[in-house]
């Protein structure tokens, strides 16, 4: 029997709890991205597409070799609506685009129309909705580029000039999905640096509301993942027809929030929640329970679990203050740091090996180390900065906690040195928004993890 296999048999038992795969010692700490919706500008921008069915995706696309874009499938001569309100430029010659309509937001992202029949119009502001243009694409026909056959493609720019996915960039309640991911890019996938920086993406595609956060089965193994899918506690992990997931039977408020860690004594994940501004802890003993602790939580927490041996340890942005949350044997308690930051800033902790609970917050466009020192709490600006909303994950190291961040599509490496805080691309590129999510285990030198 294969060790997923035998793995499947005892999550069903419920007993992951006495899983064999326990090595003394080993801690793993977990967190989950708390991005969903939140990643992007306040530019509104729309789906004028639902109705229509996809023809080709955006990594379809990429996979090809194309910076990317969404195929409609769409008869020639349907009217466009626009995405968003903006400056209107007509494009007559865009190579293999061919008609192409743009907008320009105020924000100074761009949204294309590309393969057009023709224009409503010429240049000018428009308001959301209006049309812009009527679809082409039949091939050889006028302005259809490289077209081969009646479609509408569409993507996005950034100011920066990266193309990116629409669908990552429209709001709820206009089609999208949920957070507004689409069904396509929910795909999961894993990072790691044996040999150097990979992200593989696997097959498994997870519904457009769906929360998690990665956890390790043990050292060298697949990081798994426990999700909060469409409001079910899943099991993800990998066995040997690939990726999948399993049930736990338990209910959770869909989109709350997941930080997930291991405890040494414990094999089992422990999934912690912000449900009805109080958080929540979920475990399986015997069958999986999930308690409310007696910590509140304003509307506007964001907050990062890790463990000190059986000890649970917490650092939480309520709404602009820095607390320290933990459980003993006593019970859960939450402490006042006297810190303030950024509100709605993310923020990861991590029991370092010195077993001192430290952490990196994400805020003012800058990461901050904050530590405790001669019983006050501190928070420190590094020289590593990054866009605050920088989807980041992190985990202990020696030294300084250590970050992997999406910095716009590209996969970051955030480490302090004693010479100063270095903020490297890996090489490795993911769409922008996704989050991230380690399995940060100090005594493995590798970096692994998910990204969903
Ligand atoms: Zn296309």
């Amino acid at each position: 029997m294969s060790p997923e296999s035998r793995n499947r048999r005892q999550f069903s038992r419920r007993s992951l709890l006495r899983a064999g795969s326990v090595a003394a010692g080993f801690a793993a700490f977990g967190r989950s991205g708390l991005l969903i919706g939140t990643a992007h500008a306040a530019e509104t921008i729309i789906n004028p597409f639902t109705g229509y069915s996809i023809s080709d995706g955006w990594w379809d696309h990429v996979n090809r070799g194309s910076l990317g874009g969404i195929d409609y499938v769409m008869g020639v001569g349907t009217p466009l609506p626009a995405c968003a309100s903006g400056q209107l430029r007509i494009d007559w010659n865009n190579g293999t685009g061919g008609y192409t309509a743009t907008i320009v937001m105020a924000n100074g992202m761009r949204s294309q129309y590309l393969h057009l029949s023709g224009f409503n119009g010429g240049e000018r502001y428009v308001q959301q909705g209006e049309i812009v243009g009527y679809s082409g694409g039949a091939a050889g026909a006028p302005g259809s580029g490289s077209s081969t056959g009646p479609h509408l493609h569409w993507h996005l720019v950034t100011a920066g000039g990266t193309r990116v996915n629409p669908l990552d960039y429209v709001g709820a309640g206009s089609g999208g999905t949920g957070g507004g991911l689409p069904l396509e890019d929910r795909r999961l996938g894993h990072l790691g640096t044996a040999g150097g920086w990979a992200h593989m993406l696997s097959n498994l595609v997870l519904p457009g509301n769906t929360t998690y956060g990665a956890f390790s089965p043990g050292p060298g193994q697949s990081p798994r993942a426990m999700a909060n899918i469409d409001g079910v506690m899943m099991l993800v992990y990998a066995g040997s027809n690939g990726w999948t997931t399993m049930s736990s039977g338990l209910a959770m408020d869909p989109g709350a929030p997941l930080n997930v860690l291991r405890t040494p004594a414990n094999a089992s994940a422990q999934i912690f929640t912000l449900e009805d501004g109080r958080l929540w802890h979920t475990f399986d003993g015997n069958g999986w329970k999930k308690f409310p602790s007696s910590v509140t939580v304003s509307g506007n927490c964001t907050f990062s679990m890790t463990a000190n041996g059986t000890d649970l340890h917490g650092l939480f942005n309520d709404n602009g203050r820095l607390f320290h949350v933990w459980a003993d044997g006593s019970g859960w308690h939450k402490g006042d740091t006297q810190v303030d930051l950024q509100p709605g800033s993310d923020l990861v902790a991590v029991i370092q090996p010195d077993g001192s609970l430290q952490g990196l917050s994400l805020e003012f466009s800058r990461v901050h180390h904050i530590f405790g020192a001669n019983g006050r709490w501190n928070r420190i600006p590094t020289t590593a900065s990054l866009p605050t909303g920088t989807p980041i994950a992190g985990r202990a190291a020696y030294g300084w906690p250590q970050l992997v961040a999406n910095h716009n599509g590209a996969i970051t490496h955030v480490w302090g040195t004693s010479s100063g805080w270095m903020c490297v691309p890996t090489g490795q590129t993911t769409n922008p928004g996704r989050r991230l999510s380690l399995v940060p285990d100090v005594a493995s030198a590798s970096l692994v993890g998910l990204t969903l």
